[in-house]
């Protein structure tokens, strides 16, 4: 009998650790130097740098990478575990060697690319020596991938990739960009000429790329793989955005219940007002299903693969934006007015949850997935009505009992009455 919600003691220590390691080490250097942790300067680098080797040590660095990718193959649970404490601080995912969009193209790298390119790119991806970005929506359309134009013609010994993108998140810091065109997924180092990055919008980047050539090597995986390449990554990272959106929202619970035990309304702490009440109950309940639908999916991945969880992972994706929503409300809502200032994190989280319904595609194409791989496992009813129709199973039932029924006048009536009975309700 495996159904088990507890953490083993071992990683629970490192649990403890993280924890404690995030709150006295990574939280103050957010505070005072934020962006320490994916900065190149060179100060600023040497305050990130030792945290980031004290995670090392600990055997914690990288965690999502599976052991047949080469990572310390912890399997997602863990994972999923330890993001839990991660998402709530705004670096701790890069002092983990754990954030996106680094995590998504290392997983495609580390699962399709050559001895050469692993060495080439993701060894030093992951030292964090280099960073990297993912282009795969186009301007015209982001939802429908048979939209996308971008492609890339084969010239000697050359690719030459023509098409533009948008929303690159980080792409202007990039050191290599991976680009989806409709015939192949190709790493582009970003200073290759002909790459060109417009002004708006400035995290998520517009990238023009102009007859951009790059060696027949910069392929990754098969010619016109791009699309099964590009699940692969998205699979993955959908299910890590989830699993730093359930330390979100437990942030946000947190702050609305020590607010509820804080402040005063109408001669009382508001703790006691039933609509109070009412507001962290929902929340207590609406977290706990996101976190255990997050902790289903990563148990479902680690015993079987992304493929076949694929279901569950479309549903903590549309879930996670809804209980953020739903969530951050509450607890902005429950602040007063200062919910409504950047003071405290919830004005953001509250902001992010519209992003959350829709990077990583949006939830409408999630629920479709849902629904239409639900239904595969269901058939029309037979007939004219449905298979819970009363009147009609009883008749079938009855079938079973009729040589009964016929040889006991006395059981047959008292059966006819509680029938009755039963309908009257
Ligand atoms: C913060 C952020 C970061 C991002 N980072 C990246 C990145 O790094 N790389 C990258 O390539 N992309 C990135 N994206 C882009 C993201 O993947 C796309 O925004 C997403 O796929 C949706 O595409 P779209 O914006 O063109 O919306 P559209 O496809 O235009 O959809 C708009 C609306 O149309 C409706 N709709 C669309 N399709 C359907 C459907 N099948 N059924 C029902 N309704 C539908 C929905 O209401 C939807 O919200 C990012 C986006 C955001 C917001």
């Amino acid at each position: 009998m495996a159904w088990d919600f507890s953490t083993e003691p071992e990683f629970q220590e490192q649990l403890d650790w993280v924890a404690d390691f995030c709150v006295n080490e990574i939280e103050p250097l957010d505070l005072v130097f934020p962006g320490a942790a994916w900065s190149r300067n060179p100060k600023a680098r040497a305050l990130a740098d030792p945290l980031k080797q004290q995670v090392k040590d600990r055997g914690l660095w990288a965690l999502f990478l599976d052991k047949d990718l080469g990572g310390p193959g912890f399997g997602q649970l863990k994972l999923a575990l330890l993001n839990e404490i991660l998402g709530r601080y705004r670096s701790a995912p890069v002092m983990f060697g754990t954030a996106a969009p680094d995590t998504g193209n290392m997983e495609m790298l580390a699962a399709y690319g050559t001895p050469e390119q692993k060495e080439r790119w993701l060894t030093p991806l992951l030292n964090q020596e280099i960073f990297s970005a993912y282009s795969m929506t186009e301007p015209q359309g982001g939802s429908d991938p048979n939209l996308f134009k971008t492609h890339a013609v084969r010239d000697g010994d050359e690719w030459v990739i023509s098409g533009e993108k948008w929303f690159t998140s980080a792409g202007e810091r990039a050191d290599i960009i991976f680009v989806m065109c409709t015939n192949g997924m190709f790493v582009v180092p970003h200073e290759t000429p002909g790459v060109e990055i417009m002004d708006f919008p400035r995290l998520h980047n517009h990238i023009r790329y102009n007859n951009v050539r790059v060696p027949a090597d910069h392929l990754l995986g098969p010619e016109d793989g791009a699309k099964v390449l590009a699940q692969r990554r998205l699979g993955g990272g959908r299910i890590h955005h989830a699993m730093r959106t359930v330390a979100q929202v437990r942030l946000a619970f947190d702050m609305m219940c020590e607010r509820a035990l804080s402040r005063e309304s109408h001669g009382k702490v508001i703790a006691e007002h039933q609509m109070v009440q009412e507001a962290i109950a929902d929340t207590y309940a609406e977290i706990n299903m996101l976190r255990l639908l997050v902790l289903w999916t990563a148990w479902t991945i680690d015993n079987s693969s992304t493929r076949e969880a694929r279901t569950q992972i479309a549903a903590c994706k549309y879930t996670m934006g809804k209980v953020l929503r739903e969530v951050s409300y509450r607890a902005l809502h429950m602040m007063g007015s200062l919910g409504t200032t950047n003071l405290t994190p919830l004005q953001a989280m509250y902001a992010g949850a519209p992003t959350m319904a829709i990077a990583d595609g949006v939830d409408e194409v999630h629920k479709v997935t849902v629904a239409r791989n639900v239904l595969k496992g269901y058939q029309p009813h037979e007939g004219l009505w449905p298979t819970e129709y009363i009147p009609a199973k009883r008749d079938q039932a009855r079938k079973k009992f009729e040589g009964l029924i016929a040889a006991d006048p006395e059981l047959a009536a008292w059966a006819d009455a509680a029938v009755r009975h039963a309908e009257r309700g």
